[in-house]
């Protein structure tokens, strides 16, 4: 599903809200070292739901908030929004526009929406799960990730065609089935001690 706008405010190095608008076809993003390109790349991947501050190249998930330049004091909040295109339903969700809108106070208050709707982290990764575009997915290749992926384990290099096979989404709603059931076993074991003790 197209990525039509993304709207940056307060995240890395974009101090002034940035709207950046993506047309059909191949969108380059050019500039020089250090302006900020791999911030627009880190800017989605936080707004769908990144929780590793090491993935976007901090410590701490507060250092993607504006630090401050020489020229401006640092700000106490992050937004980044995403606008996609959902007319083909490619996105779970019955809209034919859908934006998603990250924030992170430097209290460490977040919050999450879905068209202007307060969610949870778990709704975002849902709408996504099975996008193609989820978190682990290979739509954003960023520095270095070329020679991880190459070297990973058998196992992980699965996870990403499972992911694109869109079976992800089915196994993980199997392993919460099968936690339930497991905890249903246990139960069933206590009732019958105690059943045994009362005889
Ligand atoms: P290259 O071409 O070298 O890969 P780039 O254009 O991809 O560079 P980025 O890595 O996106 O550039 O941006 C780096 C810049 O972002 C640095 O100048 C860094 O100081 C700035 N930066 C990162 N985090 C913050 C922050 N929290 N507050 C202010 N500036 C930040």
């Amino acid at each position: 599903m197209p990525l039509t706008e993304l709207i940056i405010d307060g995240f890395k190095s974009f101090a002034e809200k940035t709207t950046v608008h993506f047309g059909s076809g191949i969108t380059g993003i050019v500039g020089p070292n250090g302006s900020g390109k791999s911030n627009i790349t880190e800017a989605i991947r936080w707004a769908m739901g990144e929780s590793r501050a090491k993935t976007l190249r901090g410590n701490n998930m507060k250092d993607i908030i504006f630090a401050g330049s020489e020229l401006r004091k640092p700000l106490n909040r992050a937004e980044v929004t995403l606008v996609f295109d959902n007319k083909k339903r490619e996105l779970n969700f019955d809209q034919d526009q859908v934006s998603i809108t990250r924030r992170l106070l430097r209290s460490g208050d977040s919050e999450y929406l879905i068209n202007n709707q307060n969610v949870r982290l778990k709704d975002v990764r849902e709408l996504f799960l099975d996008s193609g575009i989820s978190q682990n997915s290979l739509a954003i290749i960023s520095q270095g990730r070329v020679d991880q992926i190459l070297n990973s384990r058998p196992e992980e290099r699965r996870e990403i065609f499972e992911e694109a096979a869109g079976v992800l989404h089915f196994k993980q709603q199997k392993e919460v089935a099968q936690s339930q059931l497991n905890k249903t076993n246990d139960n069933l074991i206590r009732i019958n001690d105690l059943v045994k003790e009362l005889e």
